[in-house]
């Protein structure tokens, strides 16, 4: 067995032989894989909690899967709860839509099916979380990151957390940076921000217009413009940049 302080970040995982198994270090924790080569070939891997302790998620990855695997499991252990029982996630699965970054927009009305999972998909990949932890994002082109997260610590946070980071392996490129502007902040009282005189235009009853606007990008970028129109061109500018270079 190697030792465990191999770095899992650029790892070959396809140089373990059958039922090799080898402890991997990332950022946050300790993760474990094992392959099983002699029949059908795969991976499987063990996540732990920040504790260290406690499997905080168990994956199973097809060859082809192989080279996104360690950037998975990395992301993964990052989001990891400190601690994992084995009960089911407390994630509601639609609140995990709502909040991840990796998809194209944020419609209302989430369609749910009947065994509680909820899907959605953006260019290049699909994603689907299950009530019970299971999660599986799939790539057009057939690759597949699946698993299952344990234990009640997980949250829709730390789940959409996860499924950003496979989509964001899986996509096409250009939709790595999907950008989205929100709606100015509006008219509000001064009093009720606590101050007695805001900058800005000013109406009757005292309200102050607040044009100030923000613009994210599923990337994580973020910023705030003065106004709607500016907050589009900083996304604008943002997606430019990001994707003007070598594609990757
Ligand atoms: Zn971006």
């Amino acid at each position: 067995m190697p030792p465990a302080n191999t770095p899992l970040d650029g790892a070959d995982l396809s140089t373990l032989t059958d039922r090799q198994q080898a402890w991997f270090t990332t950022a946050r924790g300790p993760v474990s894989v094992r392959r099983y080569a002699r029949y059908s070939d795969s991976i499987h891997a063990a996540v732990r909690s920040g504790n260290g302790r406690d499997r905080a998620a168990l994956l199973t990855f097809h060859p082809g899967a192989y080279p996104l695997a360690p950037a998975w499991l990395a992301a993964i252990a990052e989001a990891a709860p400190e601690t994992a029982d084995h009960r089911r996630p407390s994630a509601a699965m639609s609140s995990v839509r709502l909040l991840a970054r990796m998809t194209p927009d944020h419609r209302n009305g989430i369609p749910r099916q009947s065994d509680g999972s909820v899907g959605w998909s953006m260019p290049g990949a699909s994603a689907r979380v299950w009530p019970d932890g299971r999660i599986a994002l799939c790539g057009t082109t057939g690759t597949e990151l699946t698993g299952c997260l344990e234990g009640s610590e997980w949250d829709h946070w730390k789940v959409a957390a996860v499924a950003d980071a496979g989509l964001r392996l899986l996509c096409t490129p250009e939709a790595r940076h999907l950008t989205r502007t929100g709606q100015p902040s509006g008219w509000y009282r001064p009093f009720d921000r606590g101050h007695s005189t805001g900058l800005g235009r000013e109406r009757k009853g005292g309200q102050m217009y607040d044009g100030s606007t923000g613009a994210s990008c599923s990337c994580g970028w973020s910023a705030t413009a003065a106004s709607q129109l500016g907050a589009r061109a900083l996304a604008e500018i943002h997606r430019r940049e990001a994707t003007g270079g070598a594609p990757g």
